[in-house]
């Protein structure tokens, strides 16, 4: 038999489960809180300038994922980035550039976007209760509206959500409370000159920031735009996480002058924090995904296997197996 599959969430794991749920002849519909796709691997676009908030590349270790992402390139979404990379501690410093890293074109949430064709996706569409009966899901929507008749339900919200959404229908999922996420501060800068900086990306450059990068020399953007993103890292976004957004993205931008003098006369047109209360995963479930046979609730995303887009890809794969097998079963 085959089913009827609710999806909860929009990211790269629940795109993959929709997608591949879909090719193997299941009738699936995507709920996603957020206006666009994307979750993580996100774009936000302000005056015809996108910026990629969260995840700024991926990369594929395994036959896959590479095989996934090299069909999203042959359909223009995706692409390779060859940024020159400064990397090292001080006085052991190098700039390389990476022959592996994919972008999304023209932001990160192309890819999931590419992934959403012919799948029907309800955005704005937050799901605060999941209820049964009859052996059909039914979901509660934040404004009211219920979706039902569902067979199964797949959650792919970080473990914390998730874990919000499924604890009362089974104990089954109750090892996702060992998961642990930490959070992230983006910062957007938009600069109306080029910097003098030699490289367009750099990691762990003190305490603060653990990544900085000129987002605008990615492919596919603007070239008349300068625009930068920093990354805080997971201590001390931990230690600031309910800080003022302007106070966070004035600091972090100081941070990056202090570290480079050479721009410390240079004011923004534009500074912008965003936070990640989930960003990224410091202690995975270490399996491959959830599953409850007995009552067809499914979870998956990074957080079973580690901070990585194709952590997610994976997971959500090990979750499409075992459903399919328990409709086969069916
Ligand atoms: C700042 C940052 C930097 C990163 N750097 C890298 C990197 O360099 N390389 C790399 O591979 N990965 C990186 N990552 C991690 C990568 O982005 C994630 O591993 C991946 O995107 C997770 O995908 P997911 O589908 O599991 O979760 P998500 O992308 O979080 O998707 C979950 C979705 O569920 C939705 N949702 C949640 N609750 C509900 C609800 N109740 N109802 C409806 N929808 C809901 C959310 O809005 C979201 O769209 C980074 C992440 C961040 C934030």
């Amino acid at each position: 038999m085959k089913g009827s599959i609710a999806v909860i969430g929009a990211g790269m794991a629940g795109m993959t489960c929709a997608q591949q749920l879909r090719a193997l002849g299941h009738r699936v519909e995507v709920f996603e809180r957020e206006p666009i796709l994307g979750g993580r691997l996100a774009t936000k676009r302000i005056d015809r300038l996108n910026y990629d908030l969260g995840t700024p590349y991926i990369t594929a270790r395994t036959t896959e994922f590479n095989r996934h992402l090299n069909g999203l390139a042959l359909l223009g979404s995706v692409t390779k980035w060859a940024p020159s990379l400064f990397e090292g501690q001080r006085g052991d410093q190098q700039v390389t550039k990476p022959q592996n890293w994919f972008v999304g074109v023209p932001g990160m949430n192309s890819i999931t976007r590419a992934m959403s064709e012919d799948i029907r996706v309800h955005l704005s569409a937050r799901v605060v209760k999941l209820t049964r009966a009859a052996s059909r899901w039914t979901l509660h929507l934040s404004n009211g509206v219920q979706a039902d008749g569902f067979h199964a339900v797949l959650v792919t919200a970080p473990a914390p959500e998730s874990f919000a959404l499924l604890r009362d229908h089974t104990r089954d999922f109750d090892d996702m409370t060992r998961v642990r996420m930490s959070p992230c501060w983006t910062v957007i800068v938009n600069l109306q000159e080029r910097l003098q900086i030699e490289f367009d990306a750099a990691s762990q450059i003190g305490e603060v920031l653990a990544w900085v990068a000129r987002d605008s020399c990615k492919p596919s953007r603007r070239k008349d735009s300068e625009i930068w993103i920093l990354q805080s890292t997971p201590d001390w976004s931990k230690e600031f996480v309910e800080e003022d957004p302007e106070l966070v993205a004035e600091d972090m931008w100081a941070e990056m002058c202090a570290a480079f003098p050479q721009i410390q006369e240079i004011k923004p047109i534009g500074l912008a924090a965003y936070r990640w209360r989930f960003a990224l995963v410091e202690r995975s479930l270490a399996q491959s995904a959830l599953f409850s046979r007995d009552t067809m609730l499914g979870a998956a995303g990074d957080w079973c296997l580690g901070p990585r887009a194709e952590a997610a890809f994976e997971s959500a794969s090990a979750l499409v197996r075992r459903v399919d097998e328990a409709f086969a079963l069916t």
